[in-house]
């Protein structure tokens, strides 16, 4: 069961309450793949939905680690798909995403089969300048409430 919707932002800012309004939706075990090229705004995305989950502390890439966990009104894991490389076997990365947060998972793509099949799955292109479409699909009952919740249909 899928339902997909796109939407685009014309600015960071645009990106910030999107991503602001997912946030306030997302409640423990939620899970979020994120895609997108290097500028396309991933984490732009990723500070906001931080921020809404009220998560304090500066969020910045887990560029030496996998996952970085930060406190908020629920833990927020953020993983790097990107560095697990080969690795990727004995990680347990359930652990994670029914650890009882919410956990965004960028590069999701690299570990595909590892990923719950209920998850809401976002790709962010470049479109121009300050411009960028979102592409959000919902995989599972949970997550077609969660974007119907944020499309209003
Ligand atoms: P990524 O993590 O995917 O590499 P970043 O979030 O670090 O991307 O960077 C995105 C860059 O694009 C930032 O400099 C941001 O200000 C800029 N930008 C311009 N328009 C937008 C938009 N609509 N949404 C998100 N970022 C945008
Ligand atoms: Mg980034």
């Amino acid at each position: 069961m899928n339902q997909e919707w796109t939407m685009i932002t014309r600015s960071p800012e645009e990106t910030a309450k999107l991503a602001e309004r997912i946030g306030a939706l997302l409640n423990e075990n939620d899970v979020m793949t994120l895609e997108g090229d290097l500028g396309a705004g991933k984490t732009t995305f990723t500070k906001a939905v931080a921020a809404a989950l009220g998560v304090t502390r500066n969020v910045t890439s887990p560029t030496f680690t996998i996952m970085k966990e930060y406190k908020g009104r629920l833990p927020f894991y953020h993983i790097d798909a990107y560095r697990i490389e080969d690795q990727l076997e004995d990680f347990g990365l359930e652990d994670y995403f029914e650890g009882g947060g919410v956990t965004v998972v960028e590069w999701a793509s690299m570990i595909e089969d590892q990923l719950p099949p209920d998850r809401l799955e976002i790709r962010i292109s470049y479109l121009g300048n300050t411009e960028r479409r979102f592409y959000i699909k919902a995989h599972g009952a949970r997550y077609i409430t969660i974007g119907k919740e944020l499309f209003n249909k």
